[in-house]
């Protein structure tokens, strides 16, 4: 998988992980990602919602993840009543950074792109069998992908 930051023209280049948002974007960062897919097809990761882009959690990261997330929780409920909103976001973010990597799936070619370690490059894996779903990760249900009154 090749790397790129949408650069004035469209250009497609190589780039460091550094250069790309962290899952969900934050504040002040470079949210202009994608990269080129080897099919060919244009990954690209410039707002939130996407159906081709998901969140990894690590098995061994999700009661780290789940403690902190609680405990979160637990000194908002001890502010006043609307003060913790910026809190909550700060919060947020700092859980996304810390604990998730962004895994996306190729439209065209079903390939799944998943960010190493250290958030600095990503690899592909191609899908073994023809007619696999390119749509592994959107979310399954009209209802929850919020484009449907929920019956
Ligand atoms: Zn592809």
């Amino acid at each position: 998988m090749v790397l790129g930051v949408e650069k004035a023209g469209g250009v497609v280049k190589p780039s460091s992980r550094s250069e790309r948002p962290t899952p969900g974007g934050v504040p002040g960062e470079n949210t202009q990602m994608k990269f080129a897919c080897p099919c060919g097809e244009v990954i690209r990761d410039q707002t939130d919602f996407l159906p081709h882009k998901a969140h990894l959690l690590p098995d061994q990261s999700l009661e780290k993840f789940e403690d902190e997330l609680w405990l979160l929780v637990e000194q908002l409920r001890l502010k006043p009543v609307g003060s913790g909103q910026k809190a909550l976001w700060d919060g947020m973010v700092r859980l996304r950074s810390l604990y998730l990597r962004a895994l996306y799936q190729c439209p065209v070619c079903g390939r799944l792109n998943v960010d190493s370690l250290d958030h600095q490059r990503g690899y592909s894996f191609v899908p073994e069998e023809e007619g696999t779903p390119c749509n592994l990760l959107a979310t399954s249900t009209r209802a929850a992908r919020d484009d449907a009154p929920i019956p």
